[in-house]
This record gives structure tokens, C-alpha cells and sequence, in this order.
């Protein structure tokens, strides 16, 4: 038995998908810019998409954008908002908890002369809104949260955060980094007051390499990658049809059995976390119950995180060390230190996350593989 516990990170592209992608590829291959009436056909796969993704958010039709993934979706609304409104102010602010492809474009911006507020968050995760509403002025021209934390499944009350955003300051711009929430729950981004939002298919089980950027009909966002025009002059470069095809595919489908998946994998994250804490001495569980139930990130005293991941991997079962998006890097992951973990702690942290491919039964088996596991590494350890 092969358990993949690694959702968060990628996901498997769905049948479904995989079908139109084929599909696409092989019969509806033409440019959908050019004149002729295939260009038109592949066009008419994007307008498809596109009535797909707007249906889904609530959005307009010509505020959907097709890139290459979220971090190009990231990097497209957070340098284009600052970009378009330089005028307007050089205040930015974001949270501490950000996915690198958020955090390390403010940090670029700050060394570029702008002035970047970070909102603290509390042991779950969840941001200081009192200081959020504090650090609103005048001159903020973006604040920047995402939906779903993808190393601890904090799911922040965006509703409230739009909200908060637009009583201080309607002109200050709302972006989300939805790549955890979308597929997973119902956003709105008319509900949420969201101006631009960001979303990543691989997690979603539609092929790597595209996502989506909703932007707010009439900003005044200036594009990353300039070329040929396509998608109004905001994203040039000829779409890629059969991958956006099957994105939306591979939506329609989450969006479809939402409820189903979600009950589904809350039974497995309830199933370890019951069994993992009555089972294994000195196991914590990080982020509350309202967290994500397809993200589950636990600390195991005593035991090296990178260690327990290579013993899992012995027994099929892949996971992640704190989060995959930062295993490139030796320090500890930011978020874990955010919400006060201390260094010891996070030296033992790993993550589960799941989809509605995996079943109670892998749930079962890796219980059985950690009781053996977790034992005989904290005795490796302390010699
Ligand atoms: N934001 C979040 C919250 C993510 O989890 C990820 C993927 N780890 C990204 C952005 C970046 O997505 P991609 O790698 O598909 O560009």
C-alpha cells in the first residue's frame, strides 16, 4: 500500500482531467487567438473556463485570468498592485504566516522603498485583527492574507478581514491567497470584498504549471510579462489551453462534491488526531479544531522531523517535514515559529494533509507505523 499524505503539496491530477487534458491536446490544439475556426474552438475551451471560475466566485467573466501557477499569480497581483497605485501610497501590509511567494515580494518591495507592515498571528494562526486595523492608514494601497495556511490549516475569516479592510480604508486593495481554501470551501469574492485573488490547480487535482488570478474589473493593475496582449494586455502569452481545460475540469468537480470530500477527510484527520494523542506520549497537535481538514500538522517531542519523514518513506507512506514549499531551506519553517512553537518543537514537526483519495484505512495504517515508529526514534535519539 502506497499512502500519499502529502496533499498540500501537490495533488494527483484527476481522471476527469487528465481526459479533457488529452482531449484538448489532441483534437482542440490550435491557438486560441488565431482567426480561423479551430483558433475559435480552442478560444471557446477558455471561455469555458472562464464561465467556470467566475461561476464559482461570483465573479465577472472578464475578471478572470489564466497564469502559470500561484506563485506567478502572487507575484502578478502583489508587484502589479504596487506597480498601478505608487501613487496613491507606499504602504503595504501582509501577515507573518504568508507562503514565501507573498513574503518574499513584499520583502523585494521593502528593499525598493516601501514600507511593509507584518500582522502578527496568535498560537492557532489566526492574524491579530486589532492590529490589522490599527496599521490601516491613508497611504496602504494592498493588504495581502491568505485563505487556508498551508502548513497548519489556519483558515482566516476573510469575510471579516474585507470587511475590517473597507470600513478604514475602501481604497485599500484586498488580496488572497485562496491556493489552500479553493476547491475546499465556498468563497465569494463579492462576500469577502476580495479585489484579487490567487489560486493553483496541482492543488486541486488538475495538472502543475497553471492557476488562476481574479482581478476586480477597473484596478488599475499593471501586468508582469509583456508580450503579444493576450488576456487584455494583464498576462501575455499564448494560454495554455489544455492545462486551463483541465483546471477547470478538475474545479468543477471539487465544487461538485465539495461537501462529500469535506466530510470525507475530516473523518481521517479526526481518526489521527484521536489516535495519534491517545496513542503516542508527548505528540501536539498544531492549529485549532476550526483548522482545514485536509491539513494536519503534529510535533513529536523528541524526534527529528526529517528522520521520521525517511522511516515513513520506508513504509510507503510519504508526508511532509513542516512544510515542502520551504524543505529547501535548513532554517525552521517561519510559520511554526510565528505561532511560538519553540525550536526543540519544531524539530519534530510534520504534516499529514489529505484529499478524497485517501482512505480510513491508510489513516489505520500509518497509526500502526507511528506507534512502532515514534518510539524507537526517540530512543535512537538520546543515545
Ligand atoms: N500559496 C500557497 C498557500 C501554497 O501552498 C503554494 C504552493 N505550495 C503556493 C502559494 C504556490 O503555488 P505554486 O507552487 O503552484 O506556484
Amino acid at each position: 500500500m502506497e499512502i500519499y499524505f502529502d496533499n498540500a503539496a501537490t495533488t494527483k491530477t484527476s481522471e476527469l482531467a487528465i481526459k479533457k487534458m488529452v482531449e484538448v491536446m489532441q483534437e482542440n490544439y490550435a491557438n486560441p487567438s488565431s482567426l480561423h475556426g479551430m483558433g475559435f474552438k480552442a478560444e471557446k475551451e477558455i471561455r469555458q473556463a472562464v464561465k467556470i471560475f467566475s461561476d464559482i466566485i461570483g465573479a465577472f467573466p472578464e475578471e478572470i485570468y489564466f497564469v502559470s501557477g500561484a506563485t506567478e499569480a502572487n507575484n502578478t497581483a502583489i508587484f502589479g498592485t504596487a506597480k498601478g497605485y505608487i501613487r496613491t501610497g507606499k504602504h503595504i501590509i501582509t501577515s507573518r504566516i504568508e507562503h514565501p511567494s507573498v513574503l518574499r515580494v513584499f520583502e523585494e518591495l521593502e528593499s525598493q522603498g516601501w514600507e511593509v507592515t507584518y500582522i502578527e498571528v496568535d498560537s492557532n494562526g489566526y492574524i491579530d485583527m486589532e492590529q490589522l486595523k490599527n496599521s490601516i492608514r491613508k497611504d496602504t494601497v494592498l493588504v495581502s492574507i491568505m485563505y487556508v495556511n498551508n502548513e497548519i490549516g489556519t483558515v482566516q475569516d476573510i469575510e471579516a478581514i474585507g470587511r475590517l479592510i473597507k470600513e478604514i480604508n475602501p481604497q485599500t486593495l484586498f488580496h488572497v491567497d485562496a491556493v489552500q481554501g479553493f476547491g475546499k470551501y465556498r468563497v465569494s469574492v463579492q462576500k469577502a470584498q476580495i479585489d484579487l485573488m490567487s489560486i493553483s490547480g496541482h492543488k486541486f487535482h488538475a495538472p502543475k504549471g497553471v492557476g488562476m488570478l481574479y482581478i476586480r474589473k477597473n484596478l488599475k493593475i499593471k501586468p508582469l510579462i509583456y508580450g503579444g496582449g493576450q488576456q487584455k494586455n494583464m498576462r501575455s502569452g499564448t494560454e495554455n489551453t489544455p492545462a486551463v481545460a483541465a483546471m477547470a475540469e478538475a474545479a468543477k468537480e471539487m465544487y461538485d462534491t465539495l461537501e462529500d470530500n469535506f466530510r470525507h477527510v475530516s473523518k481521517i484527520k479526526e481518526f489521527l488526531i484521536k489516535n495519534i494523542t491517545e496513542n503516542i506520549e508527548n505528540a501536539y497537535i498544531n492549529g485549532d479544531e476550526a483548522g482545514s481538514p485536509y491539513i494536519l500538522n503534529v510535533s513529536f517531542e523528541g524526534v527529528r522531523a526529517e528522520v521520521l519523514l525517511h522511516s515513513l518513506e520506508l513504509e510507503n507512506i510519504n508526508i511532509s517535514a513542516g512544510s515542502a514549499c520551504s524543505s529547501h531551506k535548513k532554517q525552521a519553517s517561519h510559520v511554526l515559529v510565528s505561532i511560538g512553537l519553540k525550536p526543540d518543537i519544531i524539530e519534530g514537526t510534520v504534516r499529514f494533509s489529505f484529499s478524497r483519495y485517501n482512505t480510513l484505512e491508510e489513516a489505520k495504517h500509518c497509526v500502526e507505523v507511528l506507534k512502532k515508529t515514534i518510539p524507537l526514534l526517540r530512543k535512537f535519539k538520546r543515545h
